[in-house]
């Protein structure tokens, strides 16, 4: 092989596509294959060298393959993936059984269904079950067009009054799920919450890295010509419309682009300010980052193995009361672990792996000096292991390959700005959906908002903008026709 020759990862692209998407998240990735699969003419374009997103996984020598964020999501999935997927990528959509919590205030096991909910709260915290009902109706009730001035803090305060320990409950999770806090408008509290309650928790079996293959296989048959190793540079307008992007030194022409890059980097690095009306961009620049997150990723040594009792899903807390701010310290108290056992992955040998994630500010970790970072994060291995002995005594010793993972290095692998794990703020929805009033052709579809994020919300946010594209480029047809499955 010539390593002088730098290899062309647009080699045989053509010079015009109907539709160019930037970025292979969850949004990216489904966008593109509802288009692809209505016939248009669709170039998936990746900067890294593998497709996913935050969607992703890697391995470690002896066989270790950890996700990084697949660590539970609703059962609106497997409706999701059956129509704009496939069935068999919907049918290895399992349930999680056992989501723990343990805190100084209570110490439970749920199936995180309604009903063990309406149990655990009549029996456990005494609530009147016509509160509890009321409360779970009208958590069901909310949608987008509710009013957003209610905050969850203040849909709390009204059905469960100075109790702590349910803020706890009930929120917790949630948090951990999409970044949400108590000052957040509580549609998008009820929402989520209402996903997670209609049937539980769900993931997917075979790990993300068979997911992100097989859904590559389906965009391949559905004529999607997908690009690794292609960073968008710049996303040309002319006279109000989106005419071309340039990537890897080349011009592509196209009639329509969807970035599923963060929202920000598209509006003032990807297209330029000068493009957008001054009230559009103030209010671009009023969007608020969500937070990011530090994980670590441990893996047991081959023999040694986790009881299943010991949970799906534990989320863990040495903070005596719930506090938003609490959540995001780098004095962590709060700590979620996945466990992994064999059946995530039945394939191979049996495998047991730990990950503890916990949200984390980007500030705390950008421009620390390099041996200061590295301390951090040993610190970070260290205080994690001691916290999870108390689960898997001797953890220590029985690991075989531990590593971290801060804000920095989400935002090393995806661009995302500030290393956000869940895009934007709610109010970055608005603008997102306003790219297209601004420049004709130029769409967004990605984690914003709380409900369009996560593994569901940023795939139903791909279909919702693949239909919209569908539209701008037929406009003779049925806006509908592209997600019709
Ligand atoms: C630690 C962690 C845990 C999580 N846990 C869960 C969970 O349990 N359940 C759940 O539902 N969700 C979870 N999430 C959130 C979920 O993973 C994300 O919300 C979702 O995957 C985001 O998808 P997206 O479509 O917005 O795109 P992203 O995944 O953000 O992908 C954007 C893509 O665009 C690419 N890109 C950016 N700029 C360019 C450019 N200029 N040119 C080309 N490509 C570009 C990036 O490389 C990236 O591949 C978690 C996230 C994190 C970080």
């Amino acid at each position: 092989m010539d390593f002088s020759v730098p290899r062309d990862f647009l080699e045989n692209a053509q010079d015009a596509y109907d539709v160019v998407v930037i970025g292979s998240g969850l949004a990216g990735l489904t966008a593109a294959n509802i288009l692809g699969r209505a016939g248009h003419s669709v170039l998936l374009l990746e900067q890294h060298y593998k497709l996913g997103g935050l969607a992703t996984w890697f391995k470690r020598p002896g066989g270790h393959i950890f996700d990084i964020s697949l660590h539970g999501f609703p059962h609106g999935m497997i409706k999701s993936c059956r129509r704009y997927w496939n069935q068999t990528i919907a049918d290895s959509i399992v349930p999680l059984e056992r989501i723990r919590f343990d805190n100084p205030i209570f110490s439970l096991t749920t199936s995180y269904h309604r009903e063990d909910f309406t149990r655990l709260l009549a029996e456990r915290f005494a609530v009147p079950r016509p509160t509890i009902e009321n409360f779970f109706d009208t958590a069901r009730r909310m949608n987008f067009y509710d009013d957003q001035q209610l905050t969850t803090g203040e849909l709390f305060e009204r059905f469960f009054p100075g109790r702590q320990d349910i803020i706890r409950l009930l929120m917790e999770p949630i948090v951990y799920a999409n970044g949400s806090t108590l000052e957040d408008p509580a549609l998008s509290y009820g929402i989520v919450f209402s996903n997670f309650m209609s049937k539980g928790v769900f993931t997917f079996q075979g790990g993300t890295d068979q997911l992100i293959q097989m859904m590559h296989a389906e965009l391949v048959r559905n004529r999607v010509d997908v690009r690794i190793r292609c960073d968008v540079e710049q996303v040309a307008v002319e006279r109000d419309r989106v005419t071309a992007v340039t990537v890897n030194g080349r011009t592509i022409r196209t009639r329509c682009v969807i970035s599923n890059a963060n929202l920000q980097s598209t509006i003032f690095r990807l297209v330029g300010a000068q493009y957008f009306d001054r009230q559009f961009l103030e209010e671009a620049r009023q969007v608020r980052i969500n937070n990011s997150s530090t994980q670590v990723f441990m893996a047991l040594k081959p023999g040694e193995h986790i009881e299943e009792s010991t949970g799906d899903l534990l989320f863990s807390s040495t903070a005596s009361e719930f506090a938003t701010e609490l959540l995001l310290s780098r004095e962590i108290t709060s700590r979620t672990y996945s466990f992994y056992y064999p059946r995530t992955r039945p394939a191979g040998r049996d495998r047991y792996l730990v990950v503890s994630s916990t949200n984390a500010k980007y500030e705390d970790w950008a421009g620390l000096p390099p041996a200061e970072y590295e301390r951090s994060k040993q610190d970070l291995i260290e205080t994690t292991l001691n916290a999870a002995e108390k689960y898997l005594p001797d953890l220590r010793h029985r690991v075989d390959h531990i590593e971290a993972a801060t804000p920095l290095t989400f935002e090393h692998y995806t661009r995302h700005v500030a290393g956000s794990s869940f895009g934007t703020k709610f109010e970055g929805l608005a603008v997102s959906r306003g790219l297209p009033q601004q420049i004709k052709g130029l769409y967004h579809a990605g984690s914003v908002g709380i409900i369009m994020s996560g593994w569901l919300g940023a795939i139903n946010y791909g279909v919702i903008v693949a239909n919209d594209v569908d539209a701008c480029l037929m406009p003779m047809t049925s806006p509908s026709s592209a997600g019709a499955g």
